[in-house]
């Protein structure tokens, strides 16, 4: 990307360095023409001279985004609210990846079900700022027992009667006896830039950062799509258009000396595939083929 720019500071961009946001961040990077070769405990990676990698952990993205180090970020949500700088931050795309809720959980066997019956309780969370708001909203009094991991085991060390943590399928609070009794967020990763007075304004790099935002809304369009390719019998045309709707519509293609023929091309949900294939099929198509997409600007 941005081969055409002028010459100036290659714009920066944060992204985890290790843990469970690294490997999609890398992965949508990559797809979206931003490949850095993997380097184990690298800080920096120059992607070209218009693209700059920097390898932080994900909780402190959003520092490094709002003080200026880096000129936007990639992180999870979570961190992102919990870090702070929220109100100087703006979350330009969510990304379909990393997703989980912070939730509020409990012993289940306490007899504890609802928030309400937490008051005057003890909530062990690494989530002190977003678990406080939450709590406040409800008003309901509670005593934050700050911990920066491992949260499920404080109830049953006796050191919390709840906790507040991130959950994905709530295995890990299961095998801990924990249930969830509410949810204070729901989290995905997402690209984050400055807000405000501080925003990259109608400069080179705020052009950057809105191609670098086009590059993963095109990577994400393409991700739920196909390209369909497909034979079917001249006669049946206009049926088979009716079931696929294309970008704008089907492309039609004459098939060599078959006059009887036509291939149909289009982009489908990949959610519709199921129940596209056997009605094709239906209509004596032949030849279906699936193809993935690598990116989509409608
Ligand atoms: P890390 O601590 O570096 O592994 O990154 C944790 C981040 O991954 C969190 O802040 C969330 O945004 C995201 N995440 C997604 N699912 C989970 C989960 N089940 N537990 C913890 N973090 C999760």
């Amino acid at each position: 990307m941005s081969a055409s720019l002028p010459s100036q500071e290659p714009f920066v961009l944060a992204v985890p360095s290790r843990g469970r946001l690294s490997d999609g961040t890398l992965e949508l990077l990559r797809r979206a023409g931003l490949h850095a070769p993997r380097q184990p405990r690298r800080l920096l990676a120059d992607v070209n001279a218009h693209w700059r990698l920097l390898f932080v952990r994900a909780r402190d993205v959003p520092e490094y985004v709002a003080t200026g180090t880096a000129d936007a970020g990639i992180t999870g949500l979570d961190c992102v609210e919990e870090s702070g700088h929220a109100p100087e931050l703006r979350v330009l795309l969510k990304l379909g990846f990393g997703r989980c809720r912070l939730s509020v959980a409990v012993p289940r066997l306490k007899g504890i079900s609802s928030v309400e019956a937490l008051r005057g309780k003890r909530v062990a969370t690494a989530f002190p700022r977003l678990t406080e708001r939450f709590f406040e909203a409800q008003r309901v009094a509670v005593e934050m027992v700050p911990l920066t991991g491992s949260t499920e085991v404080a109830p049953h060390v006796g050191a919390a009667d709840a906790v507040v943590d991130l959950v994905e399928t709530g295995s890990t609070l299961r095998q801990h006896g924990l249930v969830e009794l509410a949810t204070v967020l729901e989290s995905e990763a997402v690209l984050v830039a400055r807000a405000g007075p501080r925003a990259l304004r109608l400069n080179d790099k705020a052009q950057q950062l809105e191609e670098l935002r086009l590059a993963l809304q095109s990577v994400l369009d393409a991700q739920a799509r196909r390209y369909l390719m497909v034979n079917v019998p001249r006669a049946k045309l206009d049926e088979a258009k009716k079931l696929l709707p294309g970008v704008t519509a089907p492309t039609v293609l004459d098939l060599l000396g078959r006059a009887d023929w036509v291939a149909l091309h289009a982009v489908v949900d990949e959610q519709e595939l199921n129940g596209l294939l056997p009605a094709l099929k239906r209509l004596g198509a032949q030849g279906l083929l699936v193809l993935p997409i690598e990116r989509m600007i409608p």
